[in-house]
């Protein structure tokens, strides 16, 4: 199933060209009170509402996907976890350019770890990417993006699928420069998820992936997560080493050879075998 957040927080299911608006099903999630929960309570409680999002969506009209528009389908994550150098073809781009690594130590992720991005610099498909700091080079990366579905920790690779919601496609969008990453990482929109969920049961091999980005019809990155050094079940397992991860959390896999520079007035087409497709304007 595919699921997305759309107009003024509706919430949606696609099929092909339709959306169908399924938003009634949001009164089965409870009332929150403050505190509230740090986590997104959507994702957590798809599995029970299942159902009636196939009942809602089998009686409702469709509406033109492309008069809709697309808001993140993940409204609250506690936290998006980013996997810094995981394409071995990358880590060999950025060593070989100073305008990449600025002088930095670049390590392949085992080295390297995870960072963290703000959680406010997410936005949908539909919202344009507002760069901040032009006189610097900013790039595009685009990166297979998987959602949480259960709380975990500790959690071994081979059962680390089973906590997965569903996958969207990510852009982890970058100012180059000395900074930490989650700096550079971080202003508002720098981080767009979309078009939609499209649950685990839907995608369940996540390591066999096409995908690619195009600017302006030109082909940057076009890679398959077959080549990530640690695939999804290998990062849950490392991040829930460190950290709970909560339903709503996303991870962002990590970019392939092929970053470049945006500048405002481009649009960015980017698509993820299994979840569709998604162009993003940049202002
Ligand atoms: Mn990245």
């Amino acid at each position: 199933m595919k699921i997305c957040r759309f107009n003024d927080a509706r919430l949606g299911v696609v099929k092909g060209e339709s959306v169908f608006d399924v938003s009634e099903a949001l009164d089965a999630l409870r009332p929150a009170s403050y505190p509230f929960p740090r986590h997104d309570v959507l994702i957590e409680n798809l599995p029970l509402m299942r159902a009636r999002l196939e009942e809602l969506s089998a009686r409702a009209s469709p509406i033109a996907l492309g008069s809709v528009r697309l808001l993140s389908p993940v409204a609250n994550p506690g936290k998006i976890v980013a996997a810094p150098v995981n394409y071995t073809r990358h880590l060999e781009e950025v060593l070989a350019q100073k305008q990449l690594h600025h002088g930095n130590l670049i390590n392949e992720i085992h080295k390297a770890g995870l960072f963290l991005k703000a959680t406010s610099s997410l936005v949908g498909a539909s919202s344009p990417v507002t760069l901040v700091h032009t006189d610097r080079r900013n790039d595009h990366e685009v990166e297979l993006a998987v959602v949480i579905g259960q709380r975990c920790r500790n959690v071994h690779r081979d059962q680390a699928l089973r906590h997965v919601a569903g996958y969207a496609i990510g852009l982890d969008i970058t100012i180059r420069g000395p900074e930490e990453r989650s700096l550079r990482k971080s202003p508002d929109s720098y981080t767009v998820l979309g078009p939609w969920l499209t649950t685990s049961d839907e995608l369940t091999d996540p390591g066999q992936l096409d995908f690619s980005i195009h600017v302006d019809g030109e082909l940057r990155q076009q890679a398959n997560t077959s080549e990530l050094i640690l695939g999804v079940p290998e990062l849950i397992e490392f991040a829930s080493s460190f950290y709970t991860l909560e339903p709503g959390d996303i991870i962002l896999t990590g970019t392939p050879q092929g970053v470049g520079p945006i500048v405002p007035g481009n649009r960015m087409l980017a698509a993820i075998q299994g979840i569709g497709s998604m162009e993003v304007a940049v202002q």
